[in-house]
Formats: C-alpha cells, structure tokens, sequence
C-alpha cells in the first residue's frame, strides 16, 4: 500500500496519491493537525516516492517506492541531497553546524531515529526556533537543479517556530519558488505561522487516528499486551505519537503520578505543593505535557461520572481510565463540587503556555492555584 508508514489517514493518503500520480504538485503545502497524527511521517513519505528513481517520481507510476534504488537508499539514513530537513536548533548553532563536540552526534542520533521511526519527534534540548541561518542558504540550495531526483524537497518540521525574520526570509522564497522545488511544512499550530506564508501553501488538514488504528500500530510495533494497548489507545487521544510514547513509558505509573499532582496541589500543605512543583519543574517538556493530558483525563472522567446517574464507572465504557473506575470515584467523592470542565480548561491553558515556553515554575504555581480554587475539596 502506498504510504505505507503512515496509519489511518485515507482521504488524505488518497488525495496525495492522486496527486503525485497526476504529477500535479503544488510548490508548498502545510500539514496540519494535531500531534503525532501522521503529518510528519506524511511529508517523509511523500519525499521516499518523488526520491525513488524506479518508479515513484514518474508520472502516472506507483506509489511505493522500491526501496532499493540508490534514492531510496539515500532516504533510509535522510540524507538525499535532494532533501533539505529542518527543524528547529539551538541558538548556538546559528552560525556553524554543530561538530561532534558541540551537538553534532546528538543531531545525527535524532535524524537516525527519525529515520527509523516516522513518529519519532526530533527535539534538540534549547532547539526552541527555525532561526533565519537554516532559511538563508535555501537559496543557493534551490539555486541549482535537483542533484539525484526530479525535485528539491525542503521539509520543516514545527514550522510555528520559525523567528519573524526567518519566516520573512521564507516567505520571500514562497513568492517566486523555483521550479522542481517542493516546500512541505509541518505545524500542529498553524495559527502561529504567519498569514502570508500560510497563503502560499496548499493546506493538508490531519484528522485525529481512530482506536482501532492505533491499536493495530502498537501491534505491528510489537506492543502486544492486551490491557496495557487498549488503554494507551484510550489515552493517546488519537495520536499514535503520543500512544509510542506512552509505550515506551510506564503508563500506570504515570498515571498515578498525574493523579497525585491533582490531589497534592488541591489538598496539599503548602510544603507539599511546592515539593511537587519542584518534582514536574523537573521534567522535560515532553514529559511535563504528557503528564498534564494525563491529569486533564482523570478530571474529565471525573466529569462523565458525575453525569451518570449510576455511579458504576465500571460498565461506563466513555471513561478513559476505565480499569480505574475506582480511583475516578474517589476523584468524585473528593471533590463534590468540584468544576472539573474549568479545572480542564486550566490545564489546557498550562499546556499551551509550556509551548510558548513560558517560565515552567509560574505556570505550574498558577496551576496549583487555580485548581484549589476550582475543584476546593472535602
Ligand atoms: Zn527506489
């Protein structure tokens, strides 16, 4: 099957195929949607099929690239010179490419691993922007005619992270892009890119991945336990990222620890709360998010129980943490008249300010205030 690694996604596999087949690419989309939905693992594939020499570049051919002619072989490791990856470095990395010593293996484990896993998400620790000395060379770059492929493929990855000048700098290529040149950006926040260049791009909506999608994933992944895939499924929220993830992890634990946050910052003497936001500051951003979506879930099952007039969470398939029916009642029984929509909407309101890179101290205080204050307590 074409596009063979990227799960679920039909109408958008279908529509791409179409239009590879038709040769009838446009010079720039965006991929949107959420994360870890497939948009990266879209903009890859697509870039396999126009890169391999057998068929895929050519008109009216199949989709599936061969795997064996020297493009595809290229694009194993993502290292065709007809490819251009970006995504967002360190600052320090502005004005030289890092060698060993300062980053490079790091930067060539992360491409590794994306190579090896299209949902892998590249994340260099201080990586916060695309800066505009990773968008200056594209001109010379696209300058020149593709080296090995019918097309340069430049593919940006967070494309919200772009800086204001490097996002000018872009935008003045989308303006008059060279012929056999293919811009694929990347963004699960669109709103943050800025109009003009949003204009030149044809638009690829992602749509959350479906349970069952997910599980049959986990499964080809080898994640075979029953319980634990049905539950990651549930908890991925549609995203089969996320669900990796969640895999690679200790889910129950996690879940725990996303349970205590919430009893601990409602209940908690003032020494306890600050001992847990010292423990969350100390995440990783990735954790940190991961393990507010976590807490919002309990506070929604919480909410779905409450309107339910037979207290069985049980027999309630709509509950996330369903095997832990029990420790939803006691979320409940906790907090009688608690707001936990508001509560949600609080943490929500954490999670986008953890991307915005807001200081994580103050935003987990705000967090702790604001939920005592919303869900109070026995
Ligand atoms: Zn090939």
């Amino acid at each position: 099957m074409a596009f063979s690694r990227v799960l679920g996604q039909t109408r958008i596999k279908s529509v791409m195929g179409k239009t590879l087949k038709g040769g009838r690419l446009a010079h720039a989309y965006l991929l949107t949607g959420p994360d870890g939905v497939g948009k990266e693992a879209m903009a890859l594939e697509i870039c396999r099929v126009l890169h391999c020499r057998a068929q895929g570049s050519k008109k009216g051919q199949g989709l599936e690239p061969c795997g064996r002619c020297p493009g595809c072989q290229k694009m194993k490791g993502l290292v065709h010179p007809d490819l251009k990856l970006l995504f967002p470095i360190p600052s320090r990395w502005a004005n030289k490419p890092p060698e060993s010593a300062n980053g490079g293996d790091l930067l060539g484990e992360e491409i590794a691993k994306k190579a090896d896993d299209y949902y892998h998400t590249i994340r260099i620790p201080g990586g916060n922007n695309i800066l505009i000395e990773q968008i200056r060379p594209l001109n010379r770059y696209l300058a020149f005619r593709p080296v090995e492929s019918d097309w340069k493929v430049i593919i940006i990855f967070q494309a919200d992270r772009l800086t204001p000048e490097a996002a000018n700098a872009l935008l003045h290529i989308l303006e008059e892009p060279p012929s056999q040149s293919l811009f694929l950006l990347v963004s699960g926040q669109p709103g943050s890119i800025l109009p003009t260049i949003r204009s030149r791009c044809q638009g690829v909506r992602f749509a959350n991945v479906g349970e069952e999608e997910i599980l049959r994933g986990l499964k080809e992944k080898g994640i075979p336990e029953e319980r634990l895939s049905r539950l990651i499924a549930k908890l991925a929220g549609g995203s089969f990222g996320v669900a990796l993830r969640l895999a690679a992890e200790d889910v129950d634990r996690n879940r725990e620890g996303a349970l205590g946050l919430v009893l601990g910052f409602t209940g908690g003497s003032p020494s306890q709360v600050s001992d847990l936001i010292e423990e969350w500051q100390g995440k990783d951003r990735y954790q940190l998010t991961e393990g507010l979506r976590l807490v919002s879930l309990w506070l929604r099952d919480a909410q779905i129980l409450r309107e339910l007039t037979a207290r069985d969470g049980e027999s309630c398939p709509h509950l996330v943490n369903q095997d832990r029916a029990d420790r939803v009642v006691e979320v409940l029984d906790r907090f009688p008249r608690g707001d936990f929509l508001g509560a949600v909407a609080q943490v929500e309101k954490a999670v986008d300010l953890i991307d915005k890179n807001v200081y994580l101290k103050s935003i987990l205080m705000n967090l702790a205030i604001n939920l005592r204050a919303l869900l109070g307590g026995k």
